[in-house]
């Protein structure tokens, strides 16, 4: 995309596109944010500074369909993305993440009555939630992904889980699952219906099989002006109505539709109907087009109050960490554009992280202890969800800087 063209979006930010919703095939999507030059992957584990610094960079256009509800970014290139051993997404080592997986672990045993059952995981990260499911249910599991790590593998005392490094596709027509389960991988993928087709295509004509997705939730990004929650690899965003629509086209009937973890997941159950079927699709409110217009008019007021805030915090002396190096501090410090001069050090519990550098911002990522050393005079949390947590983690070293939440 050229520049010129990118200064008109700037302009006049819902402009119209050309180009077809890849949820419902709508033939034009309109725009409304742009951030030019973000790194193409921010959960790698990056060795140096300088690697980091000059990590390689693409562009966020998000464009709304109005037929549809969903949000995708237009810009998005899913060659650049690399899915290696390098890529550490997990969130295993919080205790307020295990609880929620726990929960929900429960919840899908007791709902589909998963004891003794077959259970495929589309884009099992690094397998935490299968063995879950398998170790509770005393199921067989097969979780599939290209970034699992062998020797990661949990280990579980009953059930038994098999990991298959792939991309999941038609080949796995064949695993005749109970219940098919994707967390937190469709909003990786640009090609929604194409993919979800795909996952229709494999079930067959097993009408008894489930299927159950959880990605993150739009609404709430929006709401919040939440530019932080928008990154690189998530080109594709779901509200309740875009993810409805998905699965009514590709062959399911919508069985439930909730959000859970502080209204940041979105959770779909399924079941599929006979092949070549779909079921109508709609809006059912204006809510999402309201927000998106919304979300367009203030997200760069937002963006430049937290600029000015960093800038005064540092000019009065305060030395500024963020807590957790994970996508959304990548993305609200390049969002940003600031140097890292003005926030040095990130912190995550993960030991995998220890010593790495955040792709496009640069700071190191340091273990809690490193704070005893450091100091700071202030925290941000990016995620508020873990406030108790990192609240308790401060007090068991000894520290009480002030603790800002990002949405505050
Ligand atoms: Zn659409």
């Amino acid at each position: 995309m050229d520049k010129n063209f990118l200064e008109q979006i700037n302009k006049d930010k819902l402009s119209l596109v050309y180009q077809s919703c890849p949820n419902c095939f709508n033939p034009t999507l309109s725009l409304f944010y742009s951030v030019p030059a973000v790194p193409i992957n921010s959960v790698l584990l990056l060795k140096s500074r300088d690697e980091a610094l000059s990590f390689l960079k693409g562009d966020v256009n998000l464009a709304f369909c109005e037929n549809c509800g969903f949000i995708t970014n237009i810009s998005f290139q899913k060659d650049l993305i690399e899915y290696s051993s390098r890529y550490e997404e997990t969130q295993g080592f919080s205790g307020t993440f295990t609880k929620f997986h726990n929960r929900l672990a429960n919840y899908l045993i007791d709902k589909y009555d998963l004891r003794g059952k077959k259970i495929v995981e589309i884009g099992c990260g690094k397998g935490e939630f299968i063995a879950l499911l398998c170790e509770m249910g005393q199921n067989y599991g097969i979780g599939i992904d290209p970034t699992f790590l062998p020797d990661r593998k949990p280990e579980i005392k009953q059930g038994e889980v098999e990991y298959i490094a792939d991309w999941y596709s038609k080949k796995y027509a064949d695993l005749d699952a109970s219940l098919y389960i994707c967390k937190m991988t469709l909003e990786h993928i640009p090609q929604t219906n194409e993919f979800l087709s795909m996952v229709r295509e494999t079930i067959g004509n097993r009408k008894d099989a489930k299927v159950f997705f959880q990605v993150p939730e739009v609404t709430r990004i929006l709401e919040e002006c939440a530019f932080w929650d928008i990154f690189y690899e998530h080109c594709s965003y779901f509200s309740a109505d875009s993810i409805v629509n998905l699965f009514h086209l590709t062959g399911f009937d919508v069985k439930n539709v909730w959000t859970g973890y502080d209204d940041q997941y979105l959770m779909i159950e399924a079941s599929p109907l006979l092949l070549g079927t779909s079921n109508s699709i709609g809006l059912r409110s204006s809510t999402i087009k309201n927000l998106v217009d919304n979300f367009s008019k203030t997200v760069n007021l937002t963006i430049n109050q937290w600029v000015e805030k960093i800038n005064l915090l540092r000019k009065n002396g305060k030395k500024i960490v963020v807590w957790g190096g994970s996508s959304k501090t990548v993305s609200f410090l390049t969002t940003l554009n600031i140097p890292y001069s003005l926030i040095e050090f990130v912190v995550d519990i993960n030991p995998y992280k220890n010593g790495t550098y955040l792709a496009g911002s640069g700071q190191q990522v340091v273990l809690p202890e490193f704070l005893q050393e450091y100091q700071p005079d202030i925290v941000l949390l990016m995620n508020p969800i873990y406030q108790k947590e990192v609240s308790q983690n401060l007090a068991d070293l000894g520290l009480n800087p002030r603790l800002i939440l990002v949405n505050e």
